[in-house]
């Protein structure tokens, strides 16, 4: 089944390399830093295998990432459609440990075609890991891949969800 226009694939082409503009890099830590000690989370877009647009989520009561309750979370796949970009992958932090999956996030994810972003902010330096979701079988696991950190081409697909909604 084809997935529709706005589920990216990023990992799909240029050997599991992936791309994130240092300008939303930049702002992902200092929403994510300003969480602190919360937990921070956003979902990411962009085309192709390229990162240039995020959606902060709001922080759920439990503070786990994956109990984002179903109208926010359609709301904000919904903000990416219509900004025609892609849904790229998610991201978010383990303010007090080690940017490794948890327990939780294992059994929380299952999109082998997205990015999973973990932001440690435990440490000296802010520690960013990606990992792919790779399904064996019945079981599967998180795979660390490589990205890239790249200057953005341009500012127009920025978007946030706080950002107004743009009038034609
Ligand atoms: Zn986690």
């Amino acid at each position: 089944m084809k997935n529709p226009a706005w589920l990216g694939d990023p990992f799909a082409i240029k050997n599991n390399k992936i791309f994130l503009t240092k300008k939303v890099a930049k702002r992902l830590l200092a929403e994510a830093q300003e969480a602190f000690p919360y937990e921070y989370s956003a979902l990411l877009a962009g085309h192709g295998a390229t990162i240039t647009a995020y959606v902060p989520m709001p922080n759920s009561p439990d503070k786990h990432v994956f109990a984002w309750d179903g109208a926010t979370f359609l709301q904000a796949l919904q903000h990416i459609r219509k900004n025609n970009i892609q849904w790229l992958g998610v991201l978010h932090t383990h303010p007090h440990t080690p940017p490794i999956p948890s327990a939780r996030d294992i059994a929380g994810w299952h999109y082998p075609t997205l990015s999973y972003w973990i932001v440690g902010l435990a440490s000296a330096q802010p520690a960013w890991r990606v990992y792919q979701w790779v399904q064996d079988g019945n079981s599967g696991s998180f795979e660390a891949r490589d990205y890239t950190l790249i200057e953005a081409a341009c500012d127009d697909e920025e978007t946030t969800g706080s950002s107004p909604p743009k009038n034609s």
